[in-house]
């Protein structure tokens, strides 16, 4: 069942796939791969160019269907949608980097060609927080690479995906290359244990990444599983504050803290706690919360009700264990939206890691404070978290900024930017919990999960050579 958060109404209905339509999708899938991966690298991107103007030209309708159902911001719909552009983009330049290496004469007369090959059927599994970015993380550069695709969204807020699914046909792509599912547990574990499925990229919350990781594995599949997150974004006493503030605000409660590289506890380094709480507070209580659909409003309401509870119970929670609530928003309504999932953003101050709020990802408008008295303090914390997707440092000290970014234990890391995403030609992956498998995903790392190695040793004899030699090839 698919609502829409900002009205509560239900808007569609999802029908799930069971094993036998997966098991169909799947077969299209494998029946494709033939003749796509061996089309050639000049029709390939043509398709992938024409996709890449036909997704441009569609980018507010895509926005207005996410809006619609996830609830975030028209304007933050539109962020996303040109982040999953950036991944078609590289896509379209996919000629350039499948070019393989070559020796010429490693041995007399022997030249060795390195090549990197499709894996055949990849199975995209994605989140409902980027129900557009997400999935265009990972199809584009899979079939860019000649590989087929079989694409299960999130049962959530499933209308954008399926439209880009759309939109690639409309660009010309053959039947079966690109191909939908919609469903459960029921659907993945098909896609999990199915024997034509080659790989599976899967985006979404650490326990399902961990599973998916661990049932594909077993099942003889190359998996590349990123979980959820817990960023910390670590404010040195030299920071500008006011730029900090800002930065806290937009990464905390921005998409209403439904993101994976949202920032969730800010680390304070005495003595600037009191100045930073102070300066995040007064932003926090003057954001604008309403439907996202009006352009007035900064953040929308959450993905589900029963989302949007559990988030709220963070806020009492932490109250009880200790935590200064310096601002509560669970007591907000939207006038004329009464039935709508809306919470309104709540910061919680003198945080410690036993508390709930700072040891789960709560996946919401819910920002803690932590406060540390030196930057060793703050690094052992970060550093023992259990995540380590995103992390920031905040600071105009460029030597303590260069240690921290060889100190801290997170894939992507921002010195003042509080969002790291890495650009669609650089790859996007956590450490730790938060990504399961050896890949990043997009990027050059994206090339390297969806393709696979090979190396040709050639050799054109001349007349004179020739014999029977039974020792280990050497070169000469
Ligand atoms: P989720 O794990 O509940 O669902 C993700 C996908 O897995 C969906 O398609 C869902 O249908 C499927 N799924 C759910 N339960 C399953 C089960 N038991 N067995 C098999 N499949 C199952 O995640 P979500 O709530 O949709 O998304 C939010 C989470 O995703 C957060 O934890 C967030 O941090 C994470 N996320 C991570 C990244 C990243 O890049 N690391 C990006 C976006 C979101």
């Amino acid at each position: 069942m698919v609502t829409n958060p900002a009205t509560g109404e239900q808007t569609a209905r999802v029908p799930f796939a069971g094993i036998d339509e997966v098991d169909a999708a799947v077969a299209a899938a494998a029946r494709a791969f033939e003749s796509w991966s061996s089309m050639s690298l000049a029709r390939r991107t043509q398709v992938l160019f024409t996709f890449r103007e036909v997704l441009n030209a569609h980018r507010d309708e895509i926005a207005a269907l996410i809006t619609a159902e996830h609830g975030k911001v028209h304007s933050d719909a539109l962020g996303e949608v040109a982040r999953g552009l950036e991944v078609v983009e590289l896509a379209c330049g996919i000629p350039q980097l499948l070019k393989g290496e070559s020796s010429t004469q490693v041995s007399t007369r022997v030249d060795v060609e390195s090549i990197r090959q499709p894996l055949g059927v990849v199975a995209g599994i994605t989140p409902f927080n980027f129900p557009a970015m997400v999935p265009l993380w990972m199809f584009p550069l899979a079939i860019a690479c000649g590989n087929t695709f079989v694409l299960k969204p999130s049962e959530k807020d499933p209308s954008a995906t399926a439209r880009l699914v759309e939109l690639a046909h409309e660009a010309g792509l053959p039947e079966g290359v690109l191909n939908l599912v919609h469903g459960d547990k029921v659907a993945v574990d098909r896609l999990l244990e199915h024997p034509d499925v080659a790989a599976v990229s899967f985006v979404g919350s650490t326990p399902i990444a961990r599973y998916v990781h661990n049932t594909a594995s077993a099942h003889g599949k190359r998996v590349q599983a990123l979980g959820g997150a817990k960023n910390h974004m670590l404010v040195l006493p030299d920071a500008n504050l006011d730029q900090a503030a800002d930065a806290a605000v937009s990464a905390a409660y921005g998409s209403a803290g439904e993101r994976c590289m949202a920032v969730s506890v800010v680390v304070a380094v005495d003595p600037i706690g009191d100045d930073l709480v102070a300066r995040i507070a007064e932003r926090a209580r003057n954001l604008r919360i309403g439907p996202g659909t009006d352009p007035a409003s900064e953040m929308g309401p959450l993905v589900t009700r029963e989302h949007r509870d559990k988030v709220a119970s963070y806020v009492p929670k932490a109250r009880e264990q200790g935590a200064e609530v310096v601002v509560d928003g669970t007591d907000l309504v939207v006038a004329g939206h009464e039935n709508g999932f809306f919470l309104g953003v709540s910061l919680l101050d003198k945080v410690t890691p036993e508390m709930d709020a700072y040891r789960d990802e709560i996946f919401g408008p819910v920002l803690s404070v932590v406060r540390v008295a030196s930057y060793e303090e703050a690094i052992t914390l970060i550093n023992s978290s259990r995540w380590g997707n995103g992390t920031a440092i905040f600071t105009r000290d460029g030597g303590a900024a260069r240690r921290f970014q060889l100190e801290v234990q997170a894939g992507m890391v921002g010195v003042n930017v509080p969002i790291p995403v890495p650009v669609g030609y650089h790859s996007f992956g956590g450490w730790k919990d938060s990504l399961f498998g050896d890949h990043h995903i997009y990027g050059t790392d994206g090339v390297r999960f969806y393709t696979r190695g090979k190396v040709i040793t050639t050799r054109w004899p001349d007349p004179s050579d020739g014999g029977i030699d039974l020792g280990f090839p050497s070169n000469s």
